[in-house]
């Protein structure tokens, strides 16, 4: 059986955007509209994370095996809208996020396009070959990204740092 984690719990629900998870009366109309949720069959369910949230069940919500329990979603923000007590949803599943994150369980997929967007100031690097495309297509050439002001950004947030390191 779980087990309840109240300091878990109150670190969601001590700032103002965590402290809506208290509002939830599991109504379930986010699960409904999620299109995570949808797809998966219920795999991924916004309602289902929420309740364990406001239960500090963390041995549900973290851990390898449950990885797709957060990272399911796509922060779509459906769920937001559509929630008739105003719960934070997306903010409160952003908080879990970053604390995947500090675990270090966020899945590689992440971690991986987050240090290319570190190393190349872009998600998707340069190509010769799309460039000599665009080209021959008469499309306007794509504008390089400011590296050295993106990794500045990027390293104020400590990103960097969160990242796992690279074996040389
Ligand atoms: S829609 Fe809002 S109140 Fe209803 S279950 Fe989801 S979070 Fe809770
Ligand atoms: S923000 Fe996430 S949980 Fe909410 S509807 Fe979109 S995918 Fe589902």
């Amino acid at each position: 059986m779980a087990t309840i984690d109240f300091e878990f719990r109150d670190q969601i629900l001590k700032n103002d955007i965590g402290n809506t998870l208290a509002y939830c009366y599991q109504c379930a109309t986010c699960s409904g509209a999620c299109p995570v949720a949808q797809v998966t069959e219920g795999r991924y369910n916004p309602r289902r994370l929420i309740l364990d949230s406001l239960l500090g069940l963390k041995e549900k919500i973290f851990g390898a095996e449950n990885s797709f329990t957060i990272w399911g979603c796509t922060i779509c923000d459906t769920c937001d809208e559509v929630c008739p007590q105003k719960v934070e949803l997306t903010e409160i599943f952003t908080i879990l996020k970053n604390e995947s994150v500090r675990r270090g369980e966020a899945p590689e997929y992440y971690t991986t396009q987050a240090s290319t967007i570190l190393e190349n100031g872009k998600a998707i690097p340069m190509q010769s070959a799309v460039e000599r495309r665009r080209e021959q297509l008469n499309l306007p050439e794509i504008l390089a990204p400011d590296v050295e002001e993106v990794q500045k950004l990027l390293k104020a947030t400590k990103l960097d740092e969160k990242l796992p390191k690279k074996e040389e």
